[in-house]
């Protein structure tokens, strides 16, 4: 059967086609500018990419153009004959509805458009992808896989807010979660590799990469994470801040700032690209930092402190660790910011073999001594992957 992942933002598309069971990728792509004049299209398969101009007034043509060039141009058709069996689609919020992806009926599309109060920026573009998908292939299975789905396990006392408790009762105002099909997919993986059952494993997943987050995993279900009601809480990111003294922003309210010019200040002008005012791409902030940019080097240590300060945390939350995990483009890729990570938390058990880690960049491998204390593990991330298995299970069960 032919999977297809879908991911819509705002303006635009990301997809992958993929072969079920088996998860092999036939095709991968991205529609961007969706509403504008000219919309683009990358799409890649049999390792070449093909890169072309549009028309893509809404989510509806885009769709339409992606599942053309997967049927009739250069991917995927002959690598696979037949329509496509299912869709899957990732859906950020799923507030404590969903503990699990879900085959998407009208009550489903319903629970999406509540919990839009949420996730305003996300829920509504990712509903308008679902809905122009059912339109396209309406004989074809259409899956949600929510970001907050693996974390619907974390007990109240962690999900909690020291805030009014009728907040909660009233609006939702409680910890959710996100990034939660990759901690899914690497707390599993981890298991794996370390020869345990799914349930078998304690472990701190870190998830670092533009938006990134840390979770507490106790047998194989998520017990706390970094992120909150919104992606904005936890440890800096490319440009969110992560956690703050709320008093800063009435501190700063009361000095003229009103409350869209803080909420652009804390999403899209701070994390690290706010510390080293340069960018918010690790790769260049490490560049800058080892020509002596101080504020780029600022940036990554302040970034690597804050995320060591979650994996402590998470330690004594969890009493006993197994292995911390790192997956995302950081977390994956960047050798230095793992070991800066690691610095320091020997008396933790948490030791990193340094050769090790410098021969692990972009692939999965253990990085810790193997002195018998807690594994260290790089597993690149799949969520689009995790999102085909979900969806190819609910559409033949
Ligand atoms: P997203 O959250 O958008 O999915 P990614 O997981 O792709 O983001 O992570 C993007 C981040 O990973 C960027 O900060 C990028 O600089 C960083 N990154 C990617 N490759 C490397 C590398 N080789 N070294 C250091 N950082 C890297």
């Amino acid at each position: 059967m032919k999977v297809l992942v879908l991911n819509c933002g705002s303006s635009s598309i990301k997809y992958q086609l993929f072969k079920m069971p088996g998860r092999a990728l036939l095709a991968k792509g991205m529609v961007e500018r969706i509403g504008s004049k000219r919309a683009t299209m990358v799409h890649q398969n049999r390792g070449k990419k093909h890169e072309h101009d549009l028309v893509a007034r809404d989510h509806e043509e885009a769709i339409t153009a992606i599942l053309d060039t997967l049927m009739n141009g250069e991917g995927g058709a002959d690598d696979l004959p037949g329509p496509i069996g299912a869709v899957g689609h990732r859906v950020v919020h799923g507030g404590e509805a969903f503990t699990g992806s879900v085959r998407i009926d009208d009550a489903v599309l319903a629970s999406i458009d509540k919990m839009a109060q949420l996730a305003p920026l996300h829920n509504p573009p990712n509903l308008t992808g679902i809905r122009a998908a059912m339109h396209a292939l309406p004989e074809a299975p259409q899956v949600a896989c929510f970001d907050t789905a693996f974390h619907t396990s974390i007990p109240q006392v962690a999900y909690t807010y020291a805030l009014p408790y009728d907040l909660y009762e009233k609006h939702g105002i409680r910890r959710y979660g996100f990034h939660g099909t990759s901690h899914r997919y690497v707390a599993r993986r981890a298991a794996a590799i370390l020869g345990r059952g799914k349930y078998e494993i304690n472990c701190i997943t870190c998830h670092l990469g533009n938006g990134s987050s840390i979770t507490a995993v106790r047998e194989g279900r998520s017990i706390d994470t970094s992120m909150g009601l919104t992606p904005l809480e936890g440890v800096p990111m490319g440009t969110r801040c992560g956690d703050i003294d709320p008093a800063i922003l009435f501190f700063l309210n009361d000095c003229g700032y009103d409350i869209a010019t803080l909420n652009t200040l804390c999403n899209k002008q701070s994390g690290v690209l706010g510390i080293s005012g340069r960018s918010n791409d690790m790769r260049t902030l490490l560049e800058e930092a080892s020509r002596g940019h101080q504020r780029a080097q600022l940036a990554i240590d302040v970034f690597c402190y804050r995320v060591k300060k979650y994996i402590g945390a998470y330690q004594a939350a969890l009493g006993q660790v197994d292995a911390v995990v790192f997956t995302g483009g950081i977390g994956e890729n960047a050798v230095a910011v793992r070991e800066k990570i690691c610095d320091g938390l020997a008396p933790l058990g948490i030791h990193l073999d340094r050769p090790r880690n410098d021969q692990v960049i972009g692939k999965e491998g253990r990085i810790d001594t193997g002195d018998g204390g807690v594994a260290i593990l790089v597993i690149p991330t799949d969520e689009e992957g995790a999102i085909a298995e979900d969806t190819y299970q609910l559409a033949i069960a």
